[in-house]
């Protein structure tokens, strides 16, 4: 009887993708890993809905609400959490707006910014609200392993 198949999920808070680019770095030897992994949500798959799973790597940092309550559900569903890439672990690139306020950045970017036109600064109740600083997972959840890099390489995913 072969071996259960570990289960590996991804998510995305503020960050820029890129993490998750170096994963499909992996290229073929995502073919090789197959072999002992199955994916659940992941840019490999079209799972909305994170299931119980054995790994899941996380990419971004915190900084809206909406951010809080995915990572609080993916925490709940994964044994194992893997901060993954600059950004989820010290809060990396969005961070940068933590020496200014949110009105600040928000007069900044729909106010005050060149080329803006019409400016106004968004306020649909549908939007979450930004937090008042960008902070690490770890601020937040327990995170068991931490994979450095802005992103990390691909080998250090295999
Ligand atoms: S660590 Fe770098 S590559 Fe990864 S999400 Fe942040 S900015 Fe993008």
């Amino acid at each position: 009887m072969s071996a259960r198949k570990l289960k590996v999920a991804t998510c995305s808070l503020a960050g820029c993708f890129g993490c998750h680019m170096s994963f499909l770095d992996m290229d073929e030897r995502i073919v090789a890993l197959i072999d002992h992994i199955e994916f659940d949500r992941s840019p490999l798959t079209d799972i909305k809905q994170v299931s119980d799973c054995d790994i899941g790597l996380i990419e971004g940092g915190l900084c809206n609400e909406e951010n809080v309550h995915v990572l609080e559900a993916f925490r709940k569903h994964c044994k194992i959490l893997v901060a993954v890439g600059a950004c989820a672990i010290n809060g990396g690139v969005p961070a940068l707006r933590n020496h200014y306020t949110v009105q600040e950045c928000l007069e900044e970017s729909y106010l005050n910014g060149l080329g803006v036109v019409d400016p106004q600064i968004p306020a649909d109740p549908a939007l979450p609200a930004l937090l008042p600083k960008v902070i690490p997972i770890h601020s937040l959840v327990s995170v068991d392993y931490f994979l450095p890099g802005c992103p990390p390489p691909a080998d250090a995913f295999v």
